[in-house]
């Protein structure tokens, strides 16, 4: 805790846009306007802060955006503000304008920017998890996942009644470089035969065996989610080592791709961004600075920045077990 007046607040959104954001932003504007508060939102991410576009914001600026998808305030990646310059040229402009204090809706990264800045700066700042890929440490949910896990799971609920017509082997690639989540959770909601995911090994023998063994019994329509990046590299690279063991499947590839990061966001995280959004000014009063606002298990939970990183390997065996056994 540190104690420091605070007048001025900065919001911004940062890295990869996710639906929810601005139902942050809004929450943010909102309740800073309530405790008196001057808001200042800034656009492009950190590039707004280091080129000096900086708008001042009213309760009117973010009427109707609550269920909107991407952000109003933009977003951008800023190399300048990976240099000490960069980021002295971002203080020098929100020092002309009174900003004392940071709200940064973004991903790991965002925040990593953000704990640098602040310690260089002494300016406080307040992290919010916004990223459709649920893998930041100190939350159970971050803004934008479960809408990504939605539009998938509509996507995919399409896709299965083709495949059903066509006795067709389908391999759904999802979004999630580095994590699972979205094809785990996809995957389980649209009773996939098979996920892959970057945090457990697959083992490409057994998915072979498994679809010979279904294809003898007539078991033709499969369901394949399959993480982007993972140890196949992508789902035309696992489709190619199907169709190379298997010949007589009827195998086809289907990408949803950024339609995942789009779109209106879905209650739950239109409530967990209001929520976080309200508990960053709050945090910001009461001098808890420089931490990530989480929820866990239905609890606000508030986590040092420096510690706000990447997490993998949360998910278990458990999970893949299950998803066969469902799906047999
Ligand atoms: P995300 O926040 O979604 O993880 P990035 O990793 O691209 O996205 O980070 C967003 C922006 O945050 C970067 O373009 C850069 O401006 C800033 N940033 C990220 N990492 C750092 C760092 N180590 N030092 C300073 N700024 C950083």
């Amino acid at each position: 805790m540190a104690d420091k007046k605070i007048t001025r607040v900065g919001v911004l959104t940062s890295g990869g846009d996710s639906p929810g954001m601005n139902a942050a932003i809004r929450a943010v504007v909102r309740t800073s306007l309530f405790h008196g508060l001057e808001v200042f939102g800034i656009m492009r991410g950190y590039s707004g802060m280091v080129e000096n576009d900086i708008i001042s914001m009213n309760s009117r600026s973010v009427a109707n955006i609550i269920q909107r998808g991407g952000t109003i305030l933009k977003t951008a990646r800023c190399k300048e503000f990976y240099e000490y310059e960069g980021r002295k040229k971002a203080y020098d402009n929100l020092k002309s304008r009174g900003i004392d204090a940071l709200v940064v809706i973004g991903g790991d990264g965002s925040f990593q920017g953000a704990e640098k800045f602040s310690k260089e700066f002494d300016i406080p700042c307040i992290g919010l998890p916004g990223t459709i890929d649920k893998d930041i440490a100190g939350t159970d949910f971050t803004i934008g996942f479960d809408t990504a896990v939605n539009t998938a799971v509509e996507a995919i609920d399409k896709i299965r009644d083709t495949m059903e017509a066509h006795d067709r082997l389908f391999i759904v690639e999802v979004m999630g470089r580095d994590a699972g989540y979205i094809a785990l959770h996809s995957g389980i909601a649209t009773g996939a035969e098979n996920i892959v995911i970057p945090e457990t090994k697959t083992d490409i023998e057994e998915i072979i065996q498994s679809l010979t063994e279904k294809e003898k019994r007539k078991k033709l329509v499969n369901l394949i989610v399959i993480a982007e990046g993972g140890e196949f590299g992508d789902a035309y690279k696992l489709s190619a080592i199907i169709k190379e063991r298997i010949p007589t499947s009827d195998t086809r590839v289907c990408i949803l791709g950024h339609i995942q990061r789009g779109g209106s966001p879905s209650c739950h995280d239109r409530l967990i961004a209001s929520h976080m959004g309200y508990y960053a000014v709050e945090s910001l009063l009461l001098g808890r600075y420089n931490v990530m606002v989480g929820v866990i298990n239905n609890k606000i939970h508030y986590l040092p920045l420096e510690k706000a990183v990447k997490e993998k390997q949360k998910i278990g065996q458990e999970w893949m077990k299950i998803v066969k056994i469902l799906a047999s």
